[in-house]
């Protein structure tokens, strides 16, 4: 069975574990989430990055740093995984669900502004499949009606919107390290920012509510209970299997490009044959080759498809059961305006296998399975 996903494994991944051990310091903010950090804040051009234990963790914290107060709205693509709203239904906020423009799956920025109301303190863009939304109208909408800006880049992590890291660009943004990810620790993520002024308080929440971290720096002398907080720093453990992962960046990059380049090229005849339709990615953005998905007719022929790719020994999956049709939407949150795609485009995509470790000849069996489909 060719798996749909393997966490990365690139091999030094077990020499820098065994010397976090050897350094004696498993708790959080060690020599390996220090160097993490530093790699993203190189890399990505962005002044503050701080690990979490995971990306949702990274969006509470971020909700809580927007100082999110019962009642508040906070915009946001139906389309998402659970995380993007609950981090904020935590704090008490309404969800107001936005539809996504069908060619990228990315929320509508045309039909924010309409969902404004008096109540909205945040718009939450995700970046899908590591393509970037609109950044350009959403932070224009931001400014003008004083709203704050926190990217869902759980799936953005090491691509760009007009040559800016995504996350980078909003007021925080949030990535993901969990093992379906492009650079993994197992479970992981980090929340991003570049103004000063969130550093203290960000900490603070970060360390348990106290001013460990100040501590550690010799700013104060001992450390004590500050504010409310609580425990979102991975171990040095998850920290030293992510740099070995970050320090292999070009290899996994180039890759998971490899693959998604194999499958857009090799599946282009039945696109051109209007039996699918591959993903676009708009001039302004580039990619990470986090996802490979296809979009067929309608979720019958997606159920026959992934019955055919399992026969054959193919695992493929779909998700996003849109989250305002969800138990837990239409409790904690309303659509505003029309639900157009969301539910129709979820229904017709496909993900296909797409991690570091996969074996390209295993890539040629998938697409010439596809291809040996007859239900289209
Ligand atoms: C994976 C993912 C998350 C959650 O990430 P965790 O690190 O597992 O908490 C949140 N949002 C999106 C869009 C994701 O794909």
């Amino acid at each position: 069975m060719i798996d749909f996903n393997r966490p990365a494994f690139t091999g030094r991944e077990f020499d820098y574990i065994r010397d976090a051990v050897q350094r004696g310091m498993l708790c959080g903010d060690g020599e390996y989430t220090k160097r993490c950090s530093q790699w993203m804040m190189d890399k990505f051009h962005v002044n503050h990055v701080m690990l979490t234990t995971s990306c949702t963790h990274a969006l509470e914290m971020a909700a809580h740093l927007c100082d999110i107060k019962p009642g508040d709205e906070v915009i946001m693509p139906s389309y998402t995984f659970v995380s993007t709203a609950d981090a904020f239904v935590l704090k008490g906020a309404k969800i107001v669900f936005v539809d996504i423009r069908p060619d990228t799956m990315n929320i509508d920025e045309k039909l924010i502004e309409a969902a404004v109301t008096e109540k909205t303190k945040v718009i939450v863009p995700v970046h899908y499949a590591g393509v970037a939304c609109e950044m350009d109208t959403i932070m224009e909408i931001a400014k003008k009606y004083n709203l704050k800006v926190v990217e869902d880049a759980a799936q953005g992590v090491d691509a760009c919107y007009k040559g800016k890291a995504l996350g980078t660009i909003g007021d925080f943004g949030c990535y993901s390290f969990h093992e379906t990810k492009n650079y993994t620790m197992g479970e992981g993520g980090a929340i991003l920012f570049n103004r000063d002024e969130y550093v203290e308080k960000a900490e603070i929440l970060r360390e348990k509510g106290t001013d460990r971290s100040k501590f550690f720096r010799g700013q104060v002398d001992k450390y004590r209970w500050m504010d409310y907080g609580s425990s979102y720093l991975p171990s040095e453990l998850n920290a030293a299997y992510l740099y070995a992962q970050l320090e292999a960046r070009d290899q996994i990059f180039a890759k998971r490009m490899e693959i998604y380049n194999y499958y857009h090229k090799n599946l282009a005849h039945l696109a051109q044959e209007g039996k699918i339709e591959q993903p676009y990615v708009p001039e302004e953005c580039s990619h990470n080759a986090h996802m490979y998905y296809i979009k067929v007719r309608d979720i019958q022929v997606r159920t026959r498809l992934i019955a055919y790719l399992r026969e054959k020994g193919i695992c493929s999956v779909f998700h996003y059961v849109p989250l305002h049709s969800a138990p837990a939407g239409q409790k904690f949150g309303r659509f505003s305006g029309e639900d157009v795609y969301t539910t129709k485009e979820s229904e017709r995509l496909l993900r296909l296998p797409m991690f570091y470790n996969l074996d390209m000849e295993d890539v040629k069996y998938i697409t010439d399975t596809i291809a040996s489909f007859e239900g289209f």
